[in-house]
């Protein structure tokens, strides 16, 4: 049954739907954090089919030895005859002893993990004793437990009850969420400008992770980090209700809920900004003409749907048809949610061929969606962009505005070309 939900004071037109899913599990997740986290290594505990996913999913992206695998479980692990545990350790041994460079090691679960019941954070804890000073975390990227960019969230949140003490007195603020290492460069650089001491969640390294303590601000990266935000919470820190960094307008309100919160002067965050803003100003132009007025469909899939259709809306001037998103965090999007406009048709959920129907009979310009539903689509003729996309590719901050809009204009290009 799929029952309206009150639509609070946001103006938007809120739905929750519940049926079939078309949306990925959270081991997607690994494709872009082993790039991230570089001694770290993820090890699926699952079947073949997980796999494949991931193989598929980072395939082309592999140009040495990979920093993840799969520890099958076959028959005989699940139909209790062999010894799933004793398995377990001695392939994470032999990974260990193989690979000298893994300072950090996952073990990610996976549906036939939680099917059959394997305690894999017994495993880590007893790994970690055994392996040390290589440290053995665990996080579900079941598809029973999470969506695709849920693996991310569970990932950090595995993460943050091992974060060192920051000391007293420390000033520093938390960016949280994983960002393109070029991102997260610039993004370093205008907060010196800003002159806003900054550490970034998840660190480059094991060795980098950054220290935290309780009272310290924090500031989302990614919209899908619930998890993480509670466990950050957890340890005293408190979470500063901004927009997300994509577009100009995002990034620019992403950074101005650190300054007013570090008390940086209005003139000082005009100055460090203006250059960015003029140069992201700039890169837009040319992909309005080909955005404006264009119709835009999102199906569920990432949890950035909401503040990339409010992008789309206010500085490319598409108008949005609906926008699904698999979970709909009430407090982390309150400002994208107020930004989208009135009247917004906002679906919490999925249920797979009501939204089909609405699609078909919609004919948007553009579909954004998953890899599964991008070809029955297109077969229909209707223009698609793959929604993995957008955490591969470094989409967030001032610098990356014009990729952003690009991502979505060059669809709607290749198919005005294919129609001449
Ligand atoms: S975790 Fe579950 S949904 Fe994801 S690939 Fe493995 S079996 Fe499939």
């Amino acid at each position: 049954m799929n029952a309206p939900v009150p639509a609070e004071t946001c103006g938007i037109d809120l739905v929750r739907e519940r049926g079939q899913r078309a949306v990925f599990c959270g081991l997607t997740g690994i494709v872009w954090l082993h790039r991230k986290i570089q001694d770290a290594f993820f090890l699926v505990v699952g079947s073949r089919t997980c796999a494949h996913l991931i193989q598929s999913a980072a395939g082309v992206m592999i140009f040495a030895e990979p920093r993840f695998a799969t520890a099958i479980l076959d028959e005989r692990d699940l139909a209790g005859i062999a010894d799933a545990e004793a398995e377990l350790d001695a392939a994470v041994e032999r990974l260990v002893a193989r690979r000298p460079d893994i300072r950090l090691l996952f073990l990610v679960g996976s549906c036939p993990s939680e099917v059959i019941k394997l305690d894999l954070t017994r495993a880590a804890f007893r790994l970690s004793r055994r392996l040390a000073p290589v440290r053995v975390l665990t996080y579900s990227g079941s598809g029973i437990e999470t969506t695709f960019t849920e693996g991310e969230d569970a990932c950090l949140a595995a993460l943050v009850p091992d974060l060192p003490e920051a000391d007293e007195g420390d000033g520093a603020l938390l960016v949280a969420g994983a960002l393109g290492d070029v991102v997260e460069d610039q993004f370093a650089r205008l907060f010196a400008d800003l002159g806003i001491p900054v550490r970034f969640l998840p660190g480059r390294r094991a060795e980098a992770m950054p220290a935290i303590r309780p009272g310290m601000p924090y500031l989302l990266a990614q919209p899908f980090l619930a998890g993480t935000a509670r466990a950050l919470d957890g340890r005293g820190l408190h979470h500063l209700p901004a927009p997300f960094p994509l577009g100009a307008e995002g990034t620019t309100g992403w950074l101005r809920a650190a300054s007013e919160a570090f008390g940086v002067a209005p003139e000082r965050f005009a100055a460090a900004t203006e250059a960015g803003r003029r140069r992201a100003a700039t890169a837009l132009v040319p992909h309005r003409a080909a955005l404006a007025g264009r119709r835009i469909f999102f199906f569920p899939d990432s949890q950035l749907e909401v503040p990339l259709a409010r992008f789309l809306a206010r500085e490319m001037g598409a108008e949005i048809v609906e926008v699904g998103t698999p979970y709909l965090h009430r407090g982390h999007l309150a400002e994208e949610i107020a930004c989208l406009p009135v009247g917004t048709r906002v679906v919490e959920g999925q249920s797979l061929d009501d939204q089909m129907d609405r699609a078909r009979a919609a004919r948007p310009d553009l579909s954004v969606c998953g890899l599964g539903l991008a070809n029955p689509l297109e077969a229909e003729g209707l223009a698609t962009k793959w929604s993995i996309e957008l955490l591969f590719t470094p989409v967030q901050g001032y610098e990356q505005a014009g990729d952003l809009a690009e991502l979505f204009a060059r669809p709607l290009r290749r198919r005005a070309l294919l129609e001449v």
